[in-house]
């Protein structure tokens, strides 16, 4: 059988796929990207419905190209950013296989480079670039049996209300599906209890400006990793409704029980941790301390920006905060399904090679592994905060490119004589 062969293989095309490809041409370096399904197939099969991007399109792209006939201030639904990816992706003639999933990669024996198995045949590369994802494998925890009579998804399986059987809703976790997910089913007439855990609560709007801008010129999303494995910290964001601050206490005015974090289940009672003051608090508390730097941010430059005293005020804690839920016997509350927004794993099994830590954790420095050839590429926190971002992956793309053509120049290198 023949084999195909290449220089760099790009398993994957999202955001980051696309991204590794425009650089890698930039470079000239020959490559192949593989993606199983459709480019951008997650923002379309594994988003729910109402989904739109959580910053504005101005700034939730990559540079080299606008959303076309759309508000760059607006939020742009889940399939206008398949799209926009789509439409990149021939703008800069990537290229992209689809419908090709890879099976397995191990390392050659006594010669460079990779065999590649996948569902098409065989193809060898000299390097590796996954670009699967940082959100791939969704985790339930195991607290509800699955025989408990309630209905439980993962927040990539939810798509809208009408989807959940009568009755009330548990919604665990509030990041930003979490948050939004809750807020969708509260306008639909659910009763909604929400299990809040830690979070980074930025404001959407100060000052005139999105948050996202804050952030930019503040730098936080360019903050640096501290160290390889450094955890994502799940920010409550959302771009629904024109975008809006995730708002807790007004959730809760608004008919929805805060709950601490989901601890145990036993005999039908749902345990939650004592911690949601808390939780709400050092919410708060970050959003003060963005505001405070974007304060300074303003003297500092003498911009002439509004001022925005209200966005301070706090308002006062409403009972379920401070008089907490702490068990919740779910049958007699009438809650017939939960909503588990407790986040993703990494699932590299099909990555034979010596790249993983012993929790089976990638080994890299700025995406370049440990096992030489081998590169990640959009998990969080690869180099910097905005790694897994739209914005973030295109410039850790962008420097793998390089890493990838420095060792092409070394490997092509022959004395002269
Ligand atoms: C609900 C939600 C909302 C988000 N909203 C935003 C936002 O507004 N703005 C923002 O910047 N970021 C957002 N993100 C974060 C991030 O942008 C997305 O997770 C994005 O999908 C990551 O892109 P990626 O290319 O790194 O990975 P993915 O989109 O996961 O793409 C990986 C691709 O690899 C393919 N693949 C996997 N395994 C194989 C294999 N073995 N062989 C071949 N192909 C394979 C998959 O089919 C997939 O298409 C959001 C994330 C979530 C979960």
């Amino acid at each position: 059988m023949s084999v195909e062969k290449i220089d760099t293989l790009v398993v994957g095309a999202g955001q980051a796929g696309v991204a590794m490809s425009e650089h890698l041409s930039n470079c000239g370096v020959p490559h192949l990207v593989l993606e199983r399904h459709r480019i951008a197939e997650r923002w379309r099969s594994e988003r729910w419905d109402s989904l739109v991007a959580n910053g504005p399109a101005w700034h939730d792209r990559f540079p080299g190209m606008q959303f076309s006939n759309f508000d760059a201030d607006a939020f742009a639904p889940k399939e206008r950013v398949a799209d926009y990816f789509v439409d990149y992706a021939e703008m800069i003639d990537a290229p992209i296989r689809c419908g090709v999933e890879v099976k397995e990669v191990c390392r050659n024996d006594g010669r460079p480079g990779f065999r590649i198995e996948t569902s098409d045949g065989v193809i060898e590369a000299n390097n590796v670039v996954a670009a699967t994802g940082p959100f791939q494998r969704p985790i339930i925890p195991a607290i509800v049996p699955e025989d408990a009579g309630i209905s439980q998804i993962h927040s990539n399986a939810y798509r809208n209300p009408e989807q959940l059987p009568e009755g009330a809703v548990l919604v665990v976790g509030a990041g930003s599906s979490g948050a939004q997910i809750a807020d969708e089913l509260l306008r639909a007439g659910k009763s909604v209890y929400l299990s809040v855990g830690p979070h980074d609560l930025p404001p959407r709007r100060y000052r005139g400006r999105d948050f996202v801008w804050w952030l930019g010129v503040l730098g936080k999303w360019d903050v640096a990793a501290l160290e390889p494995g450094t955890e994502h910290v799940t920010i409550a964001v959302s771009g629904a409704h024109g975008g809006h601050t995730v708002d807790f206490r007004q959730l809760a005015a608004q008919g929805l029980t805060l709950l601490g974090r989901t601890e145990s289940f036993s005999d039908g009672v749902m345990h939650f941790a004592t911690d949601l003051a808390d939780n709400i608090a050092k919410g708060n508390a970050n959003t003060l301390s963005v505001l405070d730097e974007a304060d300074a941010y303003v003297v500092r430059n003498g911009l002439d920006f509004p001022e925005q005293p209200e966005a301070r005020v706090v308002g006062a804690d409403p009972q379920c905060v401070t008089d907490p839920i702490l068990a919740l016997n779910l049958v007699e509350t009438g809650i017939t399904s939960i909503i588990w927004a407790t986040g993703f794993a990494l699932d590299y099994s099909w990555l034979k090679v010596d790249a993983f830590d012993d929790a089976g954790k990638p080994k890299h420095q700025r995406g370049v592994s440990a096992e030489p050839g081998i590169y990640f590429l959009g998990l969080p926190w690869l180099s910097r905060r905005g790694s897994s971002f739209i914005w973030g992956v295109w410039h850790d793309a962008k420097y793998l490119a390089d890493q990838i053509s420095i060792q092409r120049h070394y490997r092509a290198y022959k004395p002269s004589d």
